[in-house]
């Protein structure tokens, strides 16, 4: 293991692609370019507050690295390492369903690109780092709690395997940020933060639209021969017949993926314009995304979507899919002949029919209903998608903890045909601390779920998994641990007060979130009823 001195950079996106000519940092439309030169602009006081072990490790570093006082110079943008270039990256995107023009990394800074050990290749990336040309007017700065928001939430999402940027860092500037938090007119000083993100490529959608929306098709290609080159090697060689379809078809699979990924745990993410969509196909831009505490397919946490909802939870894989038809767009001016352009038809409607199928599937593994005898994995059936379908209208009609709930389930036991009920709502006790008003739950609700429970235990019976199997493979789709909204707003409270002790514990906490913890279980507990309404617990404005 290393010192921060012995990082090995290899540029290529500076290196490979072409830059603004224009080298001074003012707000400007950047043209023919991928990205502007930009140093951070360093901070008064920089310290660390947190940083995630495993992703020291994954760059080579020891982790006693972290406690240097470099350590925070370099991931604050006070101090560059021999080797590094950075860069703020050009992109535009449909924000909301409109196009937007020119967006651009107007806080983060690309630093450079790490060789790690292991023979990969990771980016370095501070988001908050100061004013860049794409800054339009803006700061360049973040703030404490949208930074603690960022730092734990990639983690999160790694260690729950869900596709993700990473978070390295998390470092106080000692410099103040205003901020206007719900656009009310009341503008305060904040902390300000810096947060290393770290992945093989922050390139999104919005990097690609920009130069079809100018018709800058030279650039364009450029960009995807090099995004192909590097990060989709195996979909054969550059300018080889079909390989920006095949690109797009793996593009749209890791989306849908993710997408459903988040279904699974109950995340949202509050702001899926195009310009923050990974080409990866990973989760990117924690701003103001959210965890579903009670399971409801209109929730969005982002105070900005209120009215149109555009972004809520249960409306993520169309979105997903209509962010996929834009990068098609923008890829059709490359496609050669009328046959290309019909593939890209061709493969949209298959997207839609892999989230018609996939969609349900999601909750299909979360029941549990996939481990059939012998642990093996089945398809669904039509009576599979009755009881998913069942499950989830009863879930919204009374506020139910989705977390909770679904853990829950794996403990209730399968019934065989020829056993009799002794009492059915005995059934509903390992689901009864998901129940957030308990007392609403009138004798025709309780029937209802009583019902659904028994039809439930009946088919896992006609299934044949040992219960004990089926609990093993719920119990590693259905997280015990999530980032609840309220933990992180109390992260937040304390970080803001000089206290990191509770980002420590939640990064801790959030490694093993299919581990019991029985130490952590006061984390494992419905949002208490303080938090219903408090800014930060259950709505976000985009202000960061
Ligand atoms: P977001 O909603 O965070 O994805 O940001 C949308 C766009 O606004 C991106 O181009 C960001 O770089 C830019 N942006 C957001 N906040 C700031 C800021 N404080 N200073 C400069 N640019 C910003
Ligand atoms: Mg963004």
């Amino acid at each position: 293991m290393d010192s921060l001195e012995d990082l090995r950079f290899d540029n290529r996106f500076v290196r490979e692609l072409p830059g603004d000519a224009v080298g001074e940092n003012y707000c400007r439309p950047v043209l023919e370019a991928c990205y502007s030169r930009v140093s951070p602009t360093p901070v008064a006081d920089p310290s660390l507050v947190a940083c995630s072990a495993e992703v020291v490790e994954a760059l080579g570093l020891a982790l006693g690295q972290g406690a240097r006082s470099e350590f925070a110079e370099v991931f604050a943008g006070n101090r560059q390492l021999a080797g590094m270039r950075p860069y703020a990256a050009c992109y535009g995107g449909h924000q909301f369903g409109n196009w937007a023009g020119q967006l651009g990394d107007g806080r983060a800074i690309a630093l450079g690109e790490v060789l790690t050990p292991g023979g990969g290749r990771l980016e370095l990336q501070l988001k908050g780092a100061g004013p860049t040309p794409y800054s339009r007017g803006a700061d360049g700065r973040a703030v404490m709690r949208s930074s603690v928001r960022e730092f734990l939430c990639s983690e999160a999402m790694h260690h729950l395997g869900v596709p993700t940027t990473r978070a390295l860092s998390l470092v106080a500037t000692g410099e103040s940020v205003v901020r206007d938090m719900f656009y009310d007119g009341n503008p305060r000083p904040e902390l300000g933060a810096v947060v290393c993100r770290v992945a093989p490529s922050f390139l999104r959608f919005g990097n690609y639209q920009i130069f079809a929306a100018r018709r800058d098709y030279r650039t364009l290609r450029k960009l995807l021969d090099f995004t192909l080159r590097h990060y989709y090697p195996e979909l054969g060689p550059v300018g080889e017949a079909g390989s920006y379809l095949r690109f797009f078809e793996e593009v749209g699979r890791r989306t849908l993926a993710t997408v459903l990924e988040w279904q699974r745990v109950g995340f949202v993410h509050g702001v899926m314009n195009t310009d923050n969509m990974s080409i990866l196909g990973l989760t990117i831009d924690y701003g103001p995304y959210g965890w579903l505490d009670d399971f409801d397919p209109d929730w969005t946490p982002n105070t900005t979507d209120a009215h149109g909802r555009r972004y809520r939870y249960g409306h993520q894989p169309q979105v997903a899919l209509w962010n996929l038809a834009r990068l098609a767009e923008a890829l059709a001016p490359l496609m050669g002949d009328g046959r290309e352009l019909g593939g890209l038809e061709h493969q949209l409607a298959d997207l839609e029919l892999t989230l018609k199928y996939g969609e349900p599937r999601v909750f299909f593994r979360k029941l549990g209903l996939h481990v059939g005898r012998d642990g093996r994995e089945r398809e669904p059936e039509a009576e599979d998608l009755r009881l998913v379908a069942a499950l989830r209208s009863l879930l919204v009609e009374v506020e139910t903890d989705m977390t909770l709930f679904f853990r829950g389930l794996a403990n209730v036991c399968a019934l065989g045909a020829e056993e009799a009920l002794a009492d059915d709502e005995a059934w509903l006790v390992p689901v009864a601390e998901a129940h957030y008003r308990p007392e609403a739950l009138d004798a025709s609700y309780r029937a209802r779920l009583a019902a659904w429970m028994d039809s439930y235990r009946r088919r896992l019976g006609a299934l044949g998994a040992a219960d004990a199997l089926r609990r093993q493979h719920m119990n590693r789709i259905n997280p015990k641990y999530v980032l609840r909204n309220y933990l992180a707003q109390l992260a937040i409270d304390r970080a803001e007060a000089g206290d990191a002790s509770l980002i420590e514990e939640l990064l801790q906490l959030l490694r093993s979130p299919y581990d019991e913890q029985p130490e952590h279980q006061k984390h494992a507990v419905r949002r208490p009823d303080w938090a219903r309404d408090r800014p930060g617990c259950s709505m976000l404005s985009c202000s960061s």
